[in-house]
């Protein structure tokens, strides 16, 4: 049997199945049953008020799920299908076979078109919409291969599937819809900047609003975190530091996130690199160069101030 059809037996079944998008890999549940969906919170030891985005394959499935204004549609259109980029947006729920574990019952609900062909043959397969937050523990480094699936979550999941590593490396960009200014409640794999340039108008950020950690928690002060401290803006390691560079530089690094100074590839190896280098035998802790903080840098930056929090 293909693997595919395997993960959609399973799902059927009401278990979880982990699998790669283009941005981190997911845990997956059918986003209708309150049983299987319960099993993501408990297999990362996610809080339950942290809700989930619902991965859907097309803007018309979406549509049955939430209540999508106008431009809501003219965003998924050019965001999901046109740009294929990944973006998820913050719309009201029309509480229609969802589960309330998904949204944590919350009247609105996140929503997403994975780009990678595994996530959304997937989805195609199952037939409606699956919930996934990344396949790993909760607070730590988000998964961008097979392998840091299998390490950190494959004893508790049935089933893997690899797609190598993700393209994005980073989590997608939140936008809610629900609010006027429009609010990036997380930045991501899209830069505000796209966002405006097609709206025409300005966006606000969580930062400016000082929006709180309930809203989204993927904004709790701690998280992306591996074991070791991690140090940013660091121009050189302390003593028995690991050192990630970005770009040239005359110290001595263990890893560069992008010899060339190239934030998309710095954003497909941060989480992997996070991983690589904790190891609490050869480190005391995880020091990281200063990254540019314009289009995915911003999201760079993001992940790694969350590592860094204590
Ligand atoms: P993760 O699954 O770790 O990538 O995180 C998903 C993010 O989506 C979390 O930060 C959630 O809080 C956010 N999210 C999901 N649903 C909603 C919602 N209805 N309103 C606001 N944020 C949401
Ligand atoms: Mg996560």
């Amino acid at each position: 049997m293909e693997k595919i059809d395997l993960a959609v037996e399973i799902l059927k079944k009401g278990e979880v199945v982990a699998a790669p998008t283009e941005t981190v890999y997911g845990l997956f549940a059918d986003a209708s049953n309150d049983v299987a969906i319960q099993k993501i919170y408990e297999i990362k030891g996610r809080p339950i008020c942290n809700p989930l985005i619902v991965h859907v394959s097309d803007v018309e499935r979406a549509k049955e799920t939430a209540k999508f204004s106008e431009i809501a549609e003219s965003i998924a259109q050019y965001f999901w299908i046109e740009k294929e980029l990944p973006l998820t947006i913050i719309l009201p729920n029309l509480n229609k076979n969802i589960s309330k574990f998904v949204t944590a019952g919350l009247s609105s609900i996140a929503l997403r078109r994975p780009n990678h062909k595994i996530s959304r043959l997937l989805i195609e397969k199952f037939g409606s919409s699956l919930a996934a937050p990344s396949a790993n523990t909760s607070t730590f480094v988000s998964p961008t291969s097979f392998e840091m699936v299998k390490s950190d979550l494959g004893a508790k999941i049935p089933l893997i599937l690899d797609g190598g590593s993700c393209s994005v490396g980073l989590e997608s960009t939140i936008l809610d819809l629900t609010q006027k200014p429009f609010v990036i409640l997380r930045p991501g794999g899209v830069s505000k900047k796209e966002i405006e340039t097609f709206l025409g108008e300005d966006v606000l950020t969580s930062a400016e609003l000082n929006i709180q950690a309930i809203k989204a928690p993927g904004m709790m002060e701690k998280h992306y975190s591996p074991n070791l401290p991690v140090r940013i803006n660091s121009l050189f390691p302390q003593e028995d530091e690991a050192f990630i560079a970005f770009g040239k530089t005359n110290e001595p690094y263990d890893l560069n996130l992008s010899l060339s100074g190239d934030l998309k590839e710095a954003a497909q190896n941060l989480f992997r690199f996070l991983k690589l280098l904790d190891n609490k035998s050869k480190f005391s802790g995880i020091a990281i160069m200063p990254i540019p903080n314009f289009d995915i840098g911003v999201a760079i930056n993001d992940r790694i101030t969350r590592a860094s929090a204590t």
